[in-house]
């Protein structure tokens, strides 16, 4: 099972977590602990690497002074032995020291590559996951702190979202937890954190430690993943925009998929994937409302229609259009290969069928990137270019809608119903979302008009 952020948010929740680990071993489960980085640390880390590389030196040092407290704070509220607590303090201490020369050396060098950026991340997890091993022990539980290589992981060095090596890790991972597990111990390992064959500290992008959790599940091939969030589970739609949205109680791993690829920061995107392949439920359970069933992520759940909605904000819609149509295809073909080689994802695209048309949304922040690219790469004028600004993205999805005639009536009478236009539409050959564009403005409207309209609140 996983704690994410906030459920180590600070000591106290830190030492509830590891209560819930402790009641699981009492019932004799055999279970691998998963753990996060301390809510807020992560982010933190980040912002402390750019203020020493601006050679803003204070507020790099202030980070650390508030990082020391932070897990100070931690260790005595999870920690109750004395002993065992300096012991781990000690610990801690060397690892903040070792982040603040680091913090050090790229305020001298003014540079930070995805490498060290990776290396610096890592200090979250490992001070986290230290005290949370610490809380086991002082609680009696039998546990081992293991950083993620450690554990087994060993991934490629795509720095910021490096890939596990799956042959290598899966057999790591059985050959160094196994033992461990057949003696009672459980294990307690560090989230997001792996490193290649040759031991470069990697990490396997933001919010990794979902995806941690089910390597490692997979490897081991568990019952159960049990991903602890702040949230009921995964819900119908953002509370935050839709008040009265709800947790979704079981949903098709496909589903979650899609879901987290637009954008709903649910779970890790790739951490669907080892759990699918061995058909290995996640379950996904609120830290603060344990009794809260959650939802199950499972191969086959029930096909409503629309499940979820998601919205994707500060979008922009690239509008291309062929002189001639004969070139159009081939144009439209090295306008999507060049937004690919930019690294720009294409949040959604639709076509018309003269093929002299092609709408493309992106996230705003690459639409100049993406001009300009463009304006280059068609010198010679083979595309008019235009773009809409202010856009954002709505995703419809289920995978009842499959072969289900009636559904995109539905979506787009209940915002046609708010006076909202509809600037593109798309719907993947998979039937199991259709995403459209409006307005900025008029994007919570139209999500709550949907939301309505298939009374997913019911
Ligand atoms: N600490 C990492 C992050 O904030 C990983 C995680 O929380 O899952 O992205
Ligand atoms: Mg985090």
């Amino acid at each position: 099972m996983k704690f994410g952020g906030s459920c180590v948010k600070d000591g106290a929740n830190i030492r509830r977590s590891a209560e819930i680990v402790r009641d699981y071993a009492r019932r004799g489960c055999r279970l691998v602990v998963v753990v996060s980085a301390m809510a807020g640390v992560t982010d933190g880390i980040l912002e402390a690497l750019r203020c020493a590389e601006e050679g803003r030196e204070d507020e790099a040092s202030d980070f650390i002074e508030g990082l020391r407290r932070q897990h100070e704070k931690a260790c005595e509220q999870a920690i109750k032995g004395e002993e065992l607590r300096e012991e781990v303090w000690r610990k801690e201490i060397e690892e903040i020291d070792e982040l603040r020369k680091l913090l050090s050396v790229v305020a001298y060098l003014k540079e930070v590559t995805p490498r060290v950026e990776d290396y610096a991340l890592s200090f979250g997890e490992r001070l986290s996951t230290r005290i949370f091993w610490a809380s086991l022990i002082d609680q009696g539980v039998k546990a081992e702190y293991l950083r993620g290589w450690e554990a087994g992981i060993i991934t490629t060095d795509d720095f910021g979202s490096a890939k596990p090596l799956t042959t290598i890790t899966y057999q790591e991972i059985r050959k160094r937890l196994n033992p461990l597990l057949e003696r009672g111990v459980v294990p307690v390992v560090t989230g997001f954190i792996a490193a290649t064959p040759d031991g470069v500290i990697t990490t396997l992008g933001r919010g990794g430690s979902d995806y941690t959790a089910t390597i490692i599940g997979g490897a081991l091939k568990v019952d159960e993943i049990i991903l602890w969030k702040d949230v009921d589970g995964v819900m119908t739609a953002d509370p935050k925009l839709v008040p009265d949205a709800k947790p979704i109680p079981r949903m098709s791993y496909d589903e979650v998929v899609e879901l987290a690829y637009f954008g709903a920061k649910v779970i890790h995107p790739s951490a669907l994937e080892p759990a699918a392949k061995e058909n290995i439920p996640i379950r996904v359970k609120n830290f603060y409302n344990p009794s809260v069933e959650g939802t199950l992520i499972i191969r086959e759940a029930e096909a409503d229609t629309v499940k979820a909605l998601t919205m994707i904000g500060d979008a922009a819609i690239i509008l291309a259009s062929g002189v001639g149509s004969s070139e159009a295809l081939s144009a439209n073909i090295r306008l999507l290969d060049l937004l690919c080689r930019l690294g720009i994802q294409a949040i959604m695209v639709s076509q018309a069928s003269s093929q002299a048309n092609i709408s493309i949304a992106i996230p705003r922040k690459d639409l100049e990137k993406a001009l300009k690219a463009i304006r280059r790469e068609f010198a010679a004028g083979e595309l008019k270019v235009d773009y809409e600004d202010g856009i954002c993205v709505i995703a419809v999805i289920g995978s009842g809608m499959r072969g289900r005639p009636g559904v995109a009536a539905r979506i787009f009478n209940a915002v046609a119903g708010e006076g909202v236009n509809i600037k593109m539409i798309a719907q993947g050959s998979s039937e199991l979302n259709i995403s459209f564009a409006v307005k900025e403005d008029d994007g919570v409207r139209a999500l709550r008009a949907v939301h309505r309209a298939f009374e997913l609140n019911a």
